[in-house]
């Protein structure tokens, strides 16, 4: 049976050594969350996820979710109970206003909650994470009625949420979406039409199930501009706030697929459902980028989650497992054999997944704590550097550690050999799993097109350039500490890089698109490894000031270091091979004849 341990001291280190969360007591919810309450808030997250979730997570993989002859969805046995315990403990709301019943505690806190959850139970996070998402965007674009009416109910867990926007002939391109929504007379509309592949679309796990679908208004212009959102429940809710008839959606089918078995994917059928208009006529797409954005970066963190529950068996199995004798003579002469862990090349491969998940989980920290700016600040200054940051990492933050999430859970399936390959371990459940993150909330081709076509220039490339001269400061600021010596260097030389894929874009891609969009995905992993760079600096200086307080924690922040130290010097020269591709351009990845492929 895998093992999980959420991190939640790595995850104290960072909110009190590297970011310090106290620093921004001046936003609203930040006071009450003090570094004993946010301990006390994520040990009992992570007692939840490592005695709760996670001995659901390979049977929940094994039974799957079931559709009965009715076309109501039977979740795999305890997810039920498991769902009650995360609602109960009032974890749906935990970043939500107070008015809405929430606690209103940051964010960055539920972000972290995310990577325990998923860590944990990736099928089972889902349903919980999909209404937070559906939540944001009822906080955003819902009138105060829609507000009042789903949102106590979601809060409390009582209610779940979806999101429909794909449909079998439309996934990235939604201009193309033909759900239509044609209106009653009395303020609502009748949609109807087919979306496929929504996760948590049906299941026995909720009273009721929010639906936040896309669809165009009878008369609506064609492409982008004529989608609007739509709440769509799947009981009608009654003036009292009592739950009346069923609505006309249904779930047709669920998948059979290659991860999350857990999780319901399901065909929803709406066929003339009653819905409610979100947000403006023909802005939909506006509004349910509250929810892409969110899923987006909960998507990422999903990505490091798989990296980290399979870096953790790894470990323990490396530690345990006996073959073969250390290149220096044995370390274990009492034993058959060494624990594998001995050698070099088992290190490696572990060294390079411990190294990018520590950066990682910086970054979703820094990130979070950059939305919570963004969200609560009432400095117009801060809010905009903020806004500009979540624009410009939102993609990186999904595709690089997407990618890098389902590369790290691979290589530590490669550390149990054919073991690896054997259901009962779990780690092919971890490879599984983590492969659907690369693919869904828009695959990574496409959030590497989205930060190269549109967050690199937006207002004149001001989001890059602020990013430029924080990372420059803090490489000119340290350059002569002699405790960050392996760091800055290096740190230097990759951002240089960054800069110059930059400019190359801005001289090549302008007049030649295909010249972008060829090198989109080394500019999005190009950046996304100076970003882990800079948070491994960032940690690296904060160890150093740690090392002097005694009590052990010399030692571990001894073991940070080394980690930042592999990763300094076997990850960031990634960055010249990366601008190499880039700086090759097109022409030859153009010049195939369809035909020759
Ligand atoms: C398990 C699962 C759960 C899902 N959950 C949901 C959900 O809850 N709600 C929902 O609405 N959807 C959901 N999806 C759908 C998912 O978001 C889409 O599958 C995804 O957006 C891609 O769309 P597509 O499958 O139609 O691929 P396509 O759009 O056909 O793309 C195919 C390939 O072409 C590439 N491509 C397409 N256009 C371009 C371009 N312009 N430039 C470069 N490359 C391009 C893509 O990167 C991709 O690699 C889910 C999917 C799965 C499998």
């Amino acid at each position: 049976m895998p093992v999980y341990k959420a991190p939640v001291e790595d995850v104290m280190f960072l909110l009190n050594d590297v970011f310090p969360i106290e620093r921004h007591n001046n936003l609203p919810g930040f006071a009450d969350a003090t570094p004993d309450v946010v301990e006390a808030i994520l040990a009992e997250g992570a007692k939840l996820c490592e005695e709760v979730f996670t001995p659901l997570n390979l049977s929940g993989d094994q039974e799957g979710c079931t559709r009965n002859a009715d076309g109501s969805v039977t979740t795999p046995k305890g997810f039920k109970d498991a769902y009650e315990a995360y609602a109960s403990g009032g974890w749906m709301g935990l970043s939500v206003p107070e008015e809405f019943g929430g606690q209103g505690l940051p964010s960055v806190l539920n972000t972290i909650m995310q990577e325990f959850l998923s860590s944990s139970n990736l099928a089972l996070a889902m349903y919980p994470g999909l209404t937070q998402g559906a939540i944001a965007a009822l906080l955003v674009h819902g009138t105060e009625e829609q507000k009042r009416t789903y949102l106590p109910k979601m809060v409390e867990g009582a209610w779940t949420g979806t999101m429909n926007l794909t449909e079998p002939h439309c996934g990235t391109d939604l201009g193309l979406l033909k759900t239509k929504a044609v209106p009653n007379g009395d303020g609502s509309y009748a949609i109807s039409g087919t979306k496929i592949f929504i996760s948590a679309g049906e299941h026995d796990m909720a009273e009721n199930i929010v639906h936040l679908v896309l669809a165009r208004i009878e008369g609506a212009p064609q492409g982008t501009k004529g989608i609007s959102l739509f709440v769509v429940p799947k009981f009608i809710v009654n003036d009292d706030g009592s739950l009346g008839d069923q609505n006309g959606v249904s779930c047709g089918s669920i998948e059979h697929k290659m991860g999350i078995h857990g999780n319901a994917t399901c065909v929803m059928n709406y066929d003339g459902a009653k819905g409610w208009l979100v947000g403006q006529e023909n802005r939909g797409l506006n509004a349910m980028f509250v929810m892409m954005n969110e899923a987006r970066l909960a998507v990422g963190v999903q990505g490091l989650a798989q990296s980290e529950v399979a870096y953790q068996n790894a470990v323990a199995y490396a530690k345990d497992r006996l073959q073969g004798r250390s290149l220096t003579g044995p370390k274990f002469p009492d034993k058959v054999a060494d624990p594998i862990i001995v050698h070099p090349d088992v290190r490696r491969t572990l060294l390079s997944i411990k190294s990018f998940n520590e950066a990682a989980r910086a970054l979703v920290v820094w990130t979070g704590l950059n939305s919570d700016i963004a969200h609560r600040s009432s400095d117009d200054a801060q809010r905009q550097t903020a806004e500009d940051y979540m624009g410009l990492m939102t993609p990186v933050v999904k595709g690089v550690l997407t990618d890098l999430g389902f590369d790290n859970a691979v290589k530590a399936q490669q550390m149990f050999g054919g073991h690896g390959y054997i259901e009962e371990w779990g780690m092919s459940q971890f490879v599984r799993d983590a492969r659907i993150a690369m693919i869904y909330e828009g695959a990574n081709g496409i959030q590497a097109m989205d930060l190269v076509g549109r967050k690199l220039g937006k207002d004149g490339g001001r989001a890059i350039m602020t990013f430029f001269n924080e990372v420059g400061a803090f490489c000119q600021e340290n350059a002569d500490d002699e405790n960050l010596k392996g760091f800055v260097a290096p740190l230097q030389q990759g951002l240089g890089h960054l800069q110059q894929a930059t400019m190359w874009f801005m001289q090549n891609a302008m007049a030649k698109p295909d010249n972008a969009g060829a090198g989109a995905t080394d500019y999005m992993h190009l950046f996304g490894t100076v970003a882990l760079g800079y948070m491994w600096a960032k940690i690296a200086k904060a160890a150093h000031a740690k090392k002097s307080q005694g009590n052990g924690v010399a030692e571990k922040m001894d073991a940070k270091l080394l980690t930042g130290r592999f990763f300094m010097e076997r990850m960031m020269p990634e960055t010249s091979v990366r601008l190499a591709r880039i700086s090759s351009g097109a022409d030859v990845t153009m010049a195939m004849p369809m035909e020759a492929f």
